[in-house]
């Protein structure tokens, strides 16, 4: 994918473009797409809803269908099957043509009466990125508590100062869907990916959540370990992406430094023992040797990686692609 250029000035068809994925949520499609018309023209805000059709086996699809005929702010897109919420945000956010993207998900669970003031935060206060916050959520605790401790590591990580992160509910400018991929889980940490890409001014707006009407989550516990996960990869690729020998190497340093001075250590003291005549162990006889020698081999095998991840970004595509905010004279 070449550097998106952000810099160029366009005009927006609407002023707010809602994504919302969904998977087999056929029962709350009707309620969901009324509730969010009839708040956006009470505030006179043109909008369209990009609706993501995660490969339901229910009937939403024919859902959106029917309620499209009638609504012209709706638009579809239906997957051939369920890849996730991060492939189904990725693929409404590329159609998007709004001035503010709001995301939301389409379980009911988040109040549509939050975007005029989400949309307002964005284009008045100059936020690039405003997530949601359900300081009084409705869920079971067997999800609140793993939550709160999601919460914490990843603030802690990426020095984002959020308390909920995986709130559906987001806005952003349009410059920041245009300029991230989300893919893999990684529609958990939205945040991070958009600090990372330079996007700073992320805020917080405290948002209503209800319980969840009809249907059942699509996600169970292991979202947690695949969101842990998912953390240590984003901080790795964004930090490290352009310059994986910095990490590799440093580690590698440590690692065969270390191993090399025990070695050194072991070696000199038998040396000093045996010419003082005194009774000294083998080297190979201890164990701290065999520590060493695996520091040492581990130390080499880091700094192969790190040439090999070097020769392979050479070689990426994106070796050079990087965003642009602003240009001045230039097209
Ligand atoms: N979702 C999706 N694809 C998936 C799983 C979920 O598009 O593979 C949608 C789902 O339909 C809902 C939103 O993502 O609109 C959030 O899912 P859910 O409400 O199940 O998550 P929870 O609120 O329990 O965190
Ligand atoms: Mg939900």
């Amino acid at each position: 994918m070449p550097a998106p250029s952000l810099s160029k000035r366009p005009s927006f068809p609407v002023e707010l473009s809602i994504v919302v994925p969904l998977l087999n949520e056929a029962e709350s499609l009707p309620e969901l797409t009324r509730w969010i018309h009839r708040v956006l023209t009470q505030h006179g805000l043109t909008y369209e809803v990009i609706l993501v059709d995660d490969g339901s086996t229910d009937t939403s699809w024919e859902v959106i269908e029917e309620l499209a005929e009638t609504d012209t702010h709706l638009r579809g897109i239906r997957f051939n099957r369920n890849y996730g919420k991060s492939a189904a945000l990725n693929v409404g956010f590329k159609e998007t043509s709004g001035r503010v993207v709001c995301t939301m998900d389409a379980d009911l669970q988040d109040s549509p009466e939050e975007l005029p003031e989400l949309y307002r935060m964005i284009t008045e206060q100059g936020y690039d990125l405003v997530s949601g916050w359900k300081k009084k959520r409705f869920d079971p605790l067997s999800k609140t508590i793993p939550t709160k401790l999601f919460n914490g590591v990843t603030r802690w990580i990426s020095g984002i100062q959020l308390h909920d992160f995986n709130c559906g509910l987001k806005a952003y400018d349009h410059r920041v869907v245009r300029s991230i991929e989300v893919y893999g889980e990684m529609h958990r940490y939205i945040p991070v990916i958009a600090k990372w890409a330079g996007f700073r001014k992320i805020g917080e707006k405290v948002v209503q959540h209800q319980e969840r009407k009809y249907g059942t989550t699509k996600f169970g516990l292991e979202r947690f370990v695949y969101g842990f996960l998912d953390l240590m990869s984003i901080t790795f690729v964004s930090r490290f992406r352009r310059r994986p020998m910095h990490f590799f190497g440093t580690m590698g340093m440590i690692s065969f430094v270390l191993g090399m001075l025990i070695t050194l250590w072991l070696v000199s003291e038998k040396v000093y023992l045996s010419f003082h005549n005194l009774e000294a162990r083998n080297v190979t006889d201890q164990p701290l040797f065999f520590l060493a020698l695996t520091a040492v081999m581990i130390g080499a095998m880091l700094f192969l990686t790190g040439f090999l991840a070097e020769l392979i970004q050479l070689n990426g595509a994106n070796r050079n692609d990087y965003l642009v905010r602003d240009k001045v004279n230039l097209t």
